[in-house]
């Protein structure tokens, strides 16, 4: 005789609702945003959506909001030319380098 599963999970509904909220989806537990859809439903937060924040919130402090391009990177140079400083020398060299790349790429 075969095991069957008591429960049968076959005939039930998928199990939509919890993700519904005023008919529209709400964000995905495990996501910042999920952790801002239990704030605005006034609902504790479920460890996953905790855990996303508090990893948000550390990158943050390291980071800032905005991408912050990193130094030795042509992308590095532009950032320290915005803020109308003396790029550094790693930054100078990857840019130099950049330059002389599409130098010899104009030239072939
Ligand atoms: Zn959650
Ligand atoms: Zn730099």
């Amino acid at each position: 005789m075969m095991y069957v599963y008591r429960g049968s999970k076959k005939n039930e509904p998928l199990n939509r609702t919890k993700h519904l909220v005023g008919g529209r989806h709400r964000a995905v537990c495990g996501t910042p945003a999920g952790y801002q859809a239990h704030r605005r439903h006034n609902e504790e937060q479920c460890e996953r959506c905790a855990a996303a924040h508090r990893l948000d919130v550390m990158h943050y402090s390291n980071h800032g909001r905005q991408k912050v391009a990193e130094c030795g990177t042509p992308a590095g140079y532009q950032r320290h030319r915005k803020k109308l400083e003396e790029a550094c020398g790693p930054c100078k060299a990857a840019a130099a380098a950049q330059r002389r790349e599409l130098r010899k790429r104009a030239a072939a």
